[in-house]
């Protein structure tokens, strides 16, 4: 059997480490690329464990030649690439009033430029093989935007928009390209939440707790197997029931 080529990006943080153990928990034929600014010591050790199954490569998502240079890297490595999972992001959350401008721009540049360099730097392979998956991390803030991320949510529902018109451009060509949708996930991205702020972040979820970085890994796994072929343009939710 053909190994099957994955690559994904902020392969650094909770959810990005999350994922990649997911795809090479599920089959040693899962070859995973981590694409990273600088690596950290949880890439590192996650390389430790699946030496044979695993690599990372160097990729600011915000950068067309770095993805450029990361695709021609992989494809000179491994011959293929089945799999993108766009999850690099991250927000810088304030009333609109008071948002430095430059918090605009990279939240954009970040979650949603990146997103389109992704899909872009992905297409000439995914076409020549005629066959692709593709899954952007998007947000719940996309669906239920908050007050103080008009940055994040703009950019994350840009995500789902993108995401279902790029499906209807590829989706006779065997490329589906679907968007997951987290609510609070327990990542690094809460660690500065005191007690009180987990509690009462956690009262307004259904299920009444975070949700684990494998909940959500398991949702990507999922729209990114071979089985999943008809799936196409979707949203998928993953948060305890919030909306
Ligand atoms: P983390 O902060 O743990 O990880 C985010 C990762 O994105 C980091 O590895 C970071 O890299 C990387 N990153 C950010 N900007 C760039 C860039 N320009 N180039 C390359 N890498 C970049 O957060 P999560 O794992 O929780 O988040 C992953 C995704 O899930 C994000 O898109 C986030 O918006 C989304 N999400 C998360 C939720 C949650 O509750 N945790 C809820 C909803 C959505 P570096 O290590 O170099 O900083």
């Amino acid at each position: 059997m053909t190994r099957r080529v994955i690559l994904i990006t902020g392969g650094n943080g909770g959810l990005g480490q999350a994922i990649a153990r997911n795809f090479l928990q599920e089959s040693k034929d899962n070859f995973v690329w981590l694409g990273v600014r600088s690596r950290n010591e949880r890439v590192a050790a996650l390389l430790s464990v699946f030496p044979d199954c695993c690599d990372c490569v160097q990729l600011d998502v915000t950068d067309p030649s770095a993805w450029q240079s990361a695709i021609s890297k992989i494809i000179s490595t491994s011959g293929r690439l089945d799999v993108l999972v766009n999850n690099a992001g991250g927000h810088h959350d304030s009333l609109l009033a008071t948002m430095p401008p430059e918090a605009w721009h990279k939240v954009i540049a970040a979650n949603l430029d990146s997103v389109f360099h992704g899909c872009q730097a992905v297409m000439p392979t995914m076409i020549s093989q005629r066959n692709g998956r593709i899954v952007n991390i998007a947000s719940l803030s996309a669906l239920l935007a908050p007050a103080g991320q008009t940055n994040y949510a703009a950019a994350k529902a840009g995500v789902i928009a993108m995401t279902q018109s790029l499906s209807k451009e590829v989706a006779r060509i065997g490329i589906t390209v679907n968007s997951v949708c987290p609510g609070y996930i327990d990542t690094d991205a809460f660690l500065d939440l005191s007690d009180e702020e987990r509690k009462a972040t956690q009262s307004r979820v259904p299920m009444r707790r975070f949700g684990r970085p494998e909940e959500v890994a398991a949702a990507v796994r999922f729209l990114a197997c071979p089985e999943a072929s008809y799936i196409t343009g979707s949203v998928l939710k993953v948060d305890g029931g919030i909306l």
